[in-house]
């Protein structure tokens, strides 16, 4: 919204030691006028209110568009630059064309729509996406040049969604927030959208990931699952070898300075103009920016219903509807308003009184003491957006109502309604139940108005926009766990290092796992067999002198038997239940029992009936139940279900459930990889180099079984044991082939 000045000053501050560093598409300074003249106007409103504080006490640095600065020659737009840094401002300049196609084109005109479920407003075929991209980069340019590693970067909404991720390509180390102002969409909604990955890999550059209600956390989440194949924790996600926190943070406001204007006396005597010049009416009032998310429309239908269904209301009621202007350029904010104004001349047509019309439309932006005295006015408020990230006009009218008097009717879909249970909540797509809530609002006896409100009141007061900015950063401050392996791709001295001590290992032992870590993951456990290639290079490795391959598998005997017996390689079944030694028979260090899984088999089959795509197999001391082909968010649910009834079955028997990669088993207690740690005794008596590598939870049993000094390689995201981490299986391949060269050249020279 159109804002007053005040609140953003900048001022100084040490620019060596670690900063702040905000970050959004707008500076909050706006320039108004030409040449040498130009004033530089900080701008008011909640975000800047709760900012400028930190901004000044952290040696704050803003990034962002100052606008369009056409009108100045080169050397004006200098000056503009040098008066803003002054101001600890610093603007990213786009160039008038390209700021409209990412700005209204795609931010305003694809995402904005879409995140507010509208997806009836986005163009069928939607423009701006590369200009979305270009602008995100020059965004990153910005920071990379002003930012040092120890500062803390916090980058504001949708309209810079890649840039986290753009950052942490160029600064590693960084430490980045992402505080996402508008909804996050249901994953229904938003996996619509054609760019949906790059705009989640670009948000998962970030450390923290800030959301106004645990909803749009949620949709965020399984969006991740559904879209990227990503498990998340509750508040986490483990990607590319990093930890991302995601955290709910719902924003205030300065609840303290709406009471105090809204106390003042010229504020109470405009109040009490504004309720004179409603002749005893009851007043309604609604404050928004002219905007089809707010839910205009069926809130004018709402008074309409209510006059039509209540006529008693009639002459009785004065609705001072505030619309902000906002967007004016683009064509479907010009479409709507006449939309909206032709229905307000319709109804004032229909149901004016000789004492004036029901509905007072003033199509402008107000003053901020004029704002606190329609709210001191009001009888009943009405917020009634469609879609709202969080609504503050909701808040601000509760923070001015230092009386304790005044109804609220809110949305349910307004992210206030999380936070404010008390006011009438009301479905704002159902003109119906829309006007039952107004003239409920309008009927309410002062005992329970005054109860409402009191409770109200000091939940805004409590919950301000300084504590919104102080928990924000105190989260961004705090250490993210670390995951203790060097990943090796942002590493590659690491990587080389460890390539150096293979190569040159006199007794080398390498223990792979099968999949995910030398194949990549297959629709059906059938389709993933081991290509020619592969077989060749773990041929010419395991020819090598001195050197031995041992692959440690889930997979069955039959399987490893049937594609690897030909070759010079040990073989472990069954996570190394079964060990198949140089005599070619299989022997276990466990003594297999599997008279229980006839108890457990109709469990298991029970779920594959009851989630399709999903398959049961069989091992010969246990079941493994997969489900990486069934609906995503439906398999994890159906799995940690059966995890619970496999736990109350299985209670007292000494087998074990474990959680894999899409993948939950029954297993005999003990039958883990580290039983393959045992096949090596002889080779750590002797002192081998021992390397492991391996994808999934069943390996880190490996790892940790392995002494200490060997060098273990995990493949993926998640937080491991291992030494080291590969992002992707074709990176196994890719070390062992160096391996092989290395070794090769050693053996021949
Ligand atoms: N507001 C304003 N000028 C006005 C009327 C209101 O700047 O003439 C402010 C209002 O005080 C509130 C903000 O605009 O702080 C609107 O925020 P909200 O979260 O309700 O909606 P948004 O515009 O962000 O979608």
């Amino acid at each position: 919204m159109p804002t007053q000045p005040s609140g953003f000053e900048g001022g100084a501050g040490d620019l060596s030691s670690s900063r702040l560093i905000l970050v959004s598409n707008r500076l909050p300074i706006s320039i108004v006028g030409s040449g040498e003249d130009a004033q530089l106007v900080p701008s008011s409103g909640g975000l800047v209110t709760g900012l400028s504080g930190p901004h000044a006490r952290r040696n704050g640095l803003w990034i962002g568009w100052p606008g369009d600065l056409s009108v100045f020659d080169e050397r004006g737009r200098k000056a503009v630059d040098e008066r803003l840094f002054a101001m600890r401002a610093v603007p990213v300049h786009i160039e008038a064309a390209e700021a409209k196609r990412f700005y209204e084109g795609f931010s305003n005109g694809v995402l904005w729509p879409l995140f507010h479920y509208l997806v009836d407003r986005v163009p069928p075929q939607p423009r701006g996406w590369d200009d979305y991209v270009r602008v995100n980069e020059r965004f990153a340019d910005a920071v990379v040049k002003h930012a040092s590693g120890n500062d803390r970067i916090w980058i504001h909404d949708y309209q810079l969604m890649l840039l986290p991720g753009m950052l942490r390509e160029r600064m590693p180390e960084a430490r980045i927030g992402f505080f996402l102002h508008i909804p996050f969409p249901s994953s229904e909604v938003f996996r619509t959208l054609p760019w949906r990955e790059r705009l989640l890999e670009g948000l998962l550059g970030a450390d923290l990931i800030g959301f106004h209600t645990f909803a749009y956390q949620g949709h965020f989440t399984t969006s991740l699952l559904r879209i990227l194949g990503i498990e998340p924790e509750v508040d986490r996600v483990h990607h590319h070898g990093r930890t991302i926190r995601l955290g709910v943070f719902p924003m205030g406001i300065d609840g303290d300075s709406f009471a105090k204007l809204g106390a003042e006396p010229d504020v109470l005597a405009e109040a009490r103009a504004v309720r004179d010049a409603s002749g005893g009416a009851k007043l309604l009032l609604g404050v928004d920016r002219l905007d089809y998310t707010k839910g205009l429309l069926r809130r004018m239908l709402a008074i309409e219903r209510l006059l039509e269904r209540e006529p008693e209301w009639r002459g009785k009621i004065r609705f001072v509807q505030l619309c902000v202007p906002s967007r004016e350029s683009v064509d479907d904010y010009k479409s709507f308003r006449r939309e909206l104004e032709q229905c307000v001349g319709r109804i004032n047509g229909k149901y004016a009184t000789l004492h004036g019309p029901p509905v007072h439309y003033l199509y402008r932006s107000v003053s901020q003491s004029e704002l606190c005295a329609l709210y001191r006015a009001a009888d009943v408020m009405l917020v009634t957006p469609l879609r709202d990230g969080m609504n503050l006009v909701a808040k601000e009218f509760v923070a001015t109502r230092t009386d304790g008097d005044g109804v609220l009717v809110l949305s349910e879909f307004a992210g206030a309604a999380s936070e404010m249970g008390e006011a009438v909540l009301t479905n704002p797509y159902d003109v119906e139940v829309l006007a039952s809530s107004i003239s409920r609002a309008l009927q309410m006896p002062e005992t329970e108005r005054r109860s409402r409100m009191a409770v109200l009141h000091e939940r805004v007061r409590s919950r301000s926009v300084h504590d919104w900015v102080a928990s924000f950063m105190a989260a961004l401050d705090a250490e993210t766990p670390s995951p203790n392996a060097i990943d090796v791709r942002a590493c590659p001295v690491a990587l080389a290092d460890a390539l150096e001590i293979l190569g040159a290992a006199q007794d080398l032992v390498l223990l792979l796992d099968y999949d995910g870590t030398l194949v990549p993951f297959a629709p059906l456990p059938e389709l993933a067999v081991p290509p020619a290639s592969l077989r060749l290079l773990l041929a010419e490795l395991a020819t090598l002198p001195a050197t031995s391959i041992h692959i440690v598998s889930g997979r069955p005997m039959a399987f490893l038997e049937r594609h690897f017996s030909d070759l010079p390689l040990r073989l472990h079944a069954e996570h190394a239940l079964w060990s198949r030694g140089p005599d070619e028979t299989w022997s276990s260090e466990l003594s297999v029992s599997d008279g229980w899984k006839e108890r457990v088999r109709p469990i298991f089959e029970e779920y594959v009936a009851r989630t399709p795509g999903s398959l049961l197999e069989e091992k010969t001391a246990g079941f493994a139940w997969h489900y990486r082909r069934a609906e995503p968010e439906f398999g994890v649910m159906q799995a940690r279900e059966l995890r619970v009834h496999l736990v109350q079955s299985l209670a007292q028997q000494p087998l074990e459930i474990m959680t894999g990669d899409k993948v939950l088993e029954v297993r005999l207690q003990g039958a883990s990889k580290a039983l393959a740690a045992r096949a090596l005794s002889a080779a750590i008596t002797r002192r081998a180099t021992i390397a492991a590598f391996g994808d999934d939870r069943t390996d880190e049993d490996l790892f940790a079984a392995l002494p200490s000094g060997t060098l273990s390689f995990h493949i993926g995201d998640r937080p491991t044991r291992a030494t080291h981490r590969l992002r992707g299986q074709e990176e196994v391949i890719w070390v062992l082939e160096r391996l092989l060269a290395i070794r090769r050249r050693r053996h021949t020279d």
